[in-house]
């Protein structure tokens, strides 16, 4: 799938309306649609980056700022106390639905150990 179609490309752009809440030059981040725990934002790279699978070496800088950008939304969302989990769903077995890498940020309640 190119950029052109892509979902979270039309969120980024403002084309398709989301809730924002953090926004710098390579990331953005917005609460899913479809929340699966009291707080879940999406953390993207404005690069569409397909998946975590198709990271290179010059993807290193954003891809560590994703993780550090989710930490600090953990700590202004208000979550980081009680502890959170980012997850990164990859490929269909993965669970991944969006062709857009993305960081899930999950808080707000308590998650179980193995996933489903
Ligand atoms: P995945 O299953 O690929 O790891 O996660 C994709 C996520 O995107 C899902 O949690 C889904 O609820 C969310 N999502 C899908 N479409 C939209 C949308 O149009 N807006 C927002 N804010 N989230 C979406
Ligand atoms: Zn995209």
């Amino acid at each position: 799938m190119s950029a052109q179609d892509c979902l979270f490309c039309k969120i980024i752009s403002g084309a398709i309306p989301s809730n924002r809440v953090y926004e710098d030059d390579d990331v953005f981040a917005f609460k899913d649609i479809n929340p699966q725990a009291p707080t879940h934002v999406l953390i993207v790279p404005k690069k569409h980056i397909p998946s975590v699978a198709s990271l290179t070496e010059a993807d290193v800088a954003v891809a560590g700022k994703l993780i550090t950008v989710a930490a600090g939304l953990a700590d202004s969302l208000g979550i980081a106390d009680r502890g959170y989990r980012l997850v990164v769903n990859a490929g269909e077995e993965g669970g991944q639905t969006v062709n857009h890498l993305h960081l899930h940020l999950l808080g707000g309640r308590r998650f179980g150990w193995p996933p489903g």
